[in-house]
């Protein structure tokens, strides 16, 4: 099951409860990483000492910025999980993709997002790590020792071109975590990844999709790495997952009582 954490910040945490232990997922400031443990801590059923692993849906400082903050709360077993081009990213041998649509796609997102800034530490991020911008998007730090860190199992030794019109299909794995798999989702940033659950059809899709305004039904976001990509990866999940309820990078989760993906708003590509 997965609970949504309210307001904590630009962008949304989520805890998933499984029979052995919790995973939170996008833990994007300080005082997110705040807010996910004193909901933890006054859970029912929930204790600090059950989060097994912190993971991110892609590697940007909205989800990433308070992932060491939270770990340092977590006992010595619990490992932070990144999707495997991260791995590339701290040793330097490759930056984070690079960002389109900034003023239509970064401005509005910018406004509702602070709708959910609360506390001053939402504000603080542990780094300077995960902004796509030039001269930026290669400081990035680890955010605790290596052997805390592991990459999901996902094939990605050829990764998509945007120019490239030659089709892969999406790398799937499993999470390691109930039933829980990681599927690739390409198109927002090269190392975009999203959560599913087969047996619940409960999805964390990162910014593959957002849903900020109101009672919306969500849509594909257009402020990405891809547009071409994120439209492809979009219509093979469509093709192959069947969620119920979608847990969106920000904003409010998209349901549906047959395929919450089909229900989302697309851009044209043309
Ligand atoms: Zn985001």
């Amino acid at each position: 099951m997965v609970y949504s954490i309210p307001n904590c910040g630009f962008s949304r945490s989520y805890v998933i409860s499984g029979t052995d232990g919790l995973m939170v997922v996008d833990v994007g400031s300080v005082g997110a990483a705040n807010d996910i443990e004193k909901f933890i801590s006054g859970h029912p059923g929930m204790a600090m000492e059950d989060v097994r692993f912190v993971t991110a849906t892609h590697y940007h400082i909205d989800h990433i910025g308070g992932m060491g903050a939270f770990l340092k709360r977590c006992p010595p077993s619990t490992k932070i999980l990144y999707h495997p081009l991260v791995r590339e990213y701290f040793r330097g041998t490759r930056k984070l993709s690079l960002i389109r649509n900034w003023f239509t796609g970064f401005t509005p997102a910018l406004f509702w997002c602070s709708l959910y800034v609360r506390a001053l530490g939402h504000l603080r991020f542990e780094n300077l790590s995960g902004i796509p911008l030039p001269g930026l998007r290669n400081r990035v730090q680890r955010p605790c020792p290596k052997n805390r860190i592991g990459y999901f199992d996902l094939n990605v030794s050829s990764p998509l071109d945007p120019k490239d019109k030659r089709k892969r299909s999406l790398q799937t794995c499993s999470a390691g975590f109930d039933s829980w798999e990681v599927i690739e989702t390409p198109g927002h940033t090269e190392d975009s990844l999203c959560l599913y659950n087969p047996a619940t059809r409960e999805m964390i899709c990162g910014d593959l999709l957002i849903n900020m305004v109101k009672n919306g039904r969500g849509r594909l976001n257009h402020f990405c790495w891809s547009l071409e990509i994120t439209y492809g990866t979009y219509r093979e999940l469509v093709d192959t997952l069947c969620p119920l309820v979608i847990y969106p990078g920000h904003g409010d989760a998209i349901k549906h009582p047959q395929n919450a993906l089909s229900a989302v708003e697309v851009f044209n590509l043309s």
